[in-house]
């Protein structure tokens, strides 16, 4: 069982919002939805997706628009949904910072792919190295992270979205202390970076799903006063 991505998609027409609410969760998507570029800004916001699927052709913004918007303050994947005709948008969208695209009419495992392949690409661990990250002399606790899966002393375990997305928010930066402005974020976006309690809620949770001693953390260590390090050593 691998951890749900949240995937928000900005679309105006009933159809496609239809066909993919039905799809994406069957293949293990956690699903958004907006209907205008202005909704789909303020729902980017609010939700922090791991993965924006954006309309361009919406009735109150131009997609470029809502994808410059977006770039102002993440780097989350947006794949753009764009009719046969829109060559030029669509290369200005790319060039403005969209990650990838699909021309209507798109077929399910044709999108999964750009979809999967845009997540593989920003769950890498920054420095580039192995997807599977491990802790611990006995693989204590095991991330693959290109298959979103967990695993305590060879166990698997559920992790909620949130949940996950903090740990690997603390794996992108392992061994360095994070503030809690930086994780709260990274992990649940800027409007939420003074809701230091979500930080303490998750983190209690995460720490009774992944240490063995949660009173005493050996890798999700707290920085007194001042946020939280993955400890590596
Ligand atoms: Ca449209």
């Amino acid at each position: 069982m691998s951890q749900e991505a949240t995937i928000l998609l900005i679309e105006d027409e009933p159809e496609i919002r239809r066909f993919l609410r039905t799809t994406l969760p069957v293949h293990g998507f956690r699903l958004y939805e907006a209907t205008t570029g202005r909704d789909g800004l303020a729902e980017a916001q609010a939700r922090n997706p791991d993965l924006i699927l954006l309309d361009l052709g919406l009735p109150d913004l131009e997609g470029s628009e809502v994808i410059r918007q977006v770039r102002e303050w993440t780097t989350t994947p947006i794949i753009v949904l764009s009719a046969r005709d829109q060559e030029q948008v669509k290369v200005a969208a790319l060039d403005l910072g969209a990650d990838d695209y699909v021309t209507k009419p798109f077929g399910v495992n044709e999108l999964l792919a750009r979809m999967r392949a845009a997540l593989r690409h920003t769950s890498r661990p920054a420095d580039g190295g192995d997807s599977v990250f491990t802790l611990g002399d006995l693989g204590d606790l095991k991330v693959d992270l290109g298959r979103r899966q967990v695993f305590v002393s060879g166990k698997e375990i559920h992790l909620t979205p949130i949940e996950y997305k903090l740990l690997t928010t603390l794996i992108r930066y392992a061994g360095k202390v994070l503030t809690h402005r930086q994780l709260l974020k990274e992990v649940w976006g800027p409007l939420h970076v003074d809701e230091g309690h979500y930080l303490r809620v998750y983190m209690r949770q995460l720490r009774n799903k992944l240490e063995k001693n949660p009173a005493h953390p050996r890798y999700l260590v707290t920085e007194l006063g001042v946020g939280y390090r993955l400890r590596t050593e």
